[in-house]
């Protein structure tokens, strides 16, 4: 027989797992809802080209790290690897671009054939947020304290906020061509993924994580220095916010991203607890990604939070599951039935309720019962079955009063009121 197994760099998350993201998820969420920023959902799947176009072919993620195939049309398709080129795509093919200015999230699997490790998976999960239609300063801030109040809301600590300038592509042309001449006299003492990224994706050489060439990049040319006044002023009047704000920051020169319509603002947020792979949101303004797919110049700044990075920050305390409220016992095929049909008029309710299906005995069901800490249980027997009736009773671990009570099937008010009365639940509008 076939063991069959998932693909590696792919991850199950069982239920337990699962508690946890839902929480961190649902925090997220509202947090986003209260701040009116709208979700959008757009196709996992995408023509590569998309990806090629949107992301830059200079880039480690489209050069080596997408999954694609040809479908059976033919078509080259690719799984997409993060969210901003769907996004974009979307908003220029259905003609609302800035028509308002939008404020979106989206939050699901993307892709990356990339070598699996602690923080580091193949189908991995981002929430992704993109202000698209917004230039000014203030927009900058105000996604940065979207997702820097996030993760404070998910009780996350020891944060860091890094920030940069890349400039306007004016700056950015006239540095890349002091630093390509400097590159091209120090080369040799780069290491080779760098020496690969001269011809490609030169700024990206700044971002490496190779100790020796770190510290010969300090003698290169700086990006700060071939900033115009205005791209400067940009800088400091960000700075000054961010201090107005009380958000700790620190500069990091050498935090870029490697493509031609990043613009500006650049900013990471990193944490000592995830080890080497420490970033667990990236951002940054992208004002001229638009219009290079064929939109009209639209302003756009965004972030993405890495989700398997962010749980792993996020303490046990979202890892509690809201207990049950009611324990369905029955036994018989006649009390089966009707147990079924209680357990969907107790669906009307907030309130959780197990039904239990499992045919075993009373004292079993009522020790599945205890485990679960159910707070209160309903019992249907045979008796029960004859007089179109049932038991429901405050669990005794949960009260010493031990609030029985027998109901009718038919009699809803008085279900209504021990369930109001016993456990404070209200049914639902
Ligand atoms: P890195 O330098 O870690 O490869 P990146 O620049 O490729 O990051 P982005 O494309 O900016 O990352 O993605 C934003 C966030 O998504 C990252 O900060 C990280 O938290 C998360 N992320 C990226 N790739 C992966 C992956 N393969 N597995 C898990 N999380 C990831
Ligand atoms: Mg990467």
């Amino acid at each position: 027989m076939n063991n069959f197994k998932n693909l590696r760099g792919t991850v199950d998350l069982l239920p337990d797992q699962l508690i946890k993201w839902q929480n961190v998820e649902k925090i997220i969420i509202e947090q986003l809802f209260r701040s009116s920023v709208k979700e959008i959902r757009t196709p996992i799947l995408e023509m590569t080209e998309l990806f090629m176009r949107g992301i830059g072919e200079g880039t480690d993620v489209v050069s080596k790290e997408m999954y694609t195939f040809l479908d059976r049309g033919e078509r080259s398709c690719t799984l997409r690897p993060e969210g901003t080129a769907s996004v974009a795509r979307a908003l220029i093919q259905h003609g609302i671009l800035t028509r308002p200015s939008q404020k979106l999230w989206y939050m699901g699997p993307m892709f990356r054939y990339e070598r699996p490790q602690a923080g580091r998976q193949r189908q991995f999960h981002q929430l992704g947020v993109e202000f698209i239609g917004y230039e000014s300063v203030n927009s900058d801030i105000e996604i940065i304290t979207l997702a820097w109040d996030i993760l404070e809301k998910l009780g996350i600590k020891e944060l860091n906020l890094e920030i940069n300038t890349l400039g306007d592509h004016i700056d950015r042309s006239n540095f890349q061509k002091a630093f390509l001449k400097w590159l091209e006299v120090n080369k040799n003492s780069l290491d080779l993924d760098s020496q690969r990224r001269i011809d490609k994706n030169p700024l990206r050489i700044l971002d490496t994580k190779n100790v020796q060439t770190k510290k010969i990049l300090e003698d290169a040319p700086r990006l700060f220095d071939f900033l115009s006044e205005n791209s400067i002023e940009r800088y400091i009047t960000i700075k000054e916010k961010l201090k107005f704000l009380k958000i700790p920051f620190i500069e990091n020169f050498n935090l870029v991203r490697g493509l031609d319509y990043y613009t500006h603002t650049a900013f990471e947020i990193t944490s000592g607890a995830l080890g080497s792979q420490a970033t667990v949101c990236g951002g940054g303004r992208y004002d001229n990604l638009i219009s290079q797919m064929g939109g009209t110049e639209t302003p756009a700044i965004g972030f993405a939070i890495g989700l398997e990075r962010l749980i792993l920050l996020c303490g046990n305390e979202l890892e509690e599951r809201r207990e049950t409220d009611i324990y369905i016992v029955n036994k018989g095929v006649d009390a089966e039935i009707l147990a079924i049909k209680l357990s969907r008029k107790l669906r009307n309710y907030d309130l959780i309720s197990e039904l239990d299906l499992s045919g075993s005995s009373f004292s079993k069901q009522f020790k599945k019962a205890n485990k679960l800490k159910a707070k209160s249980i309903i019992i249907i027997g045979d008796d029960e079955v004859l007089k179109n009736q049932f038991i429901i009773r405050l669990f005794k671990n949960f009260s010493s009063e031990n609030q029985e009570e027998t109901i009718s099937f038919d009699d809803d008010t008085k279900l209504d009121n021990w369930l109001n009365k016993n456990l404070g639940i209200k049914d639902l509008p």
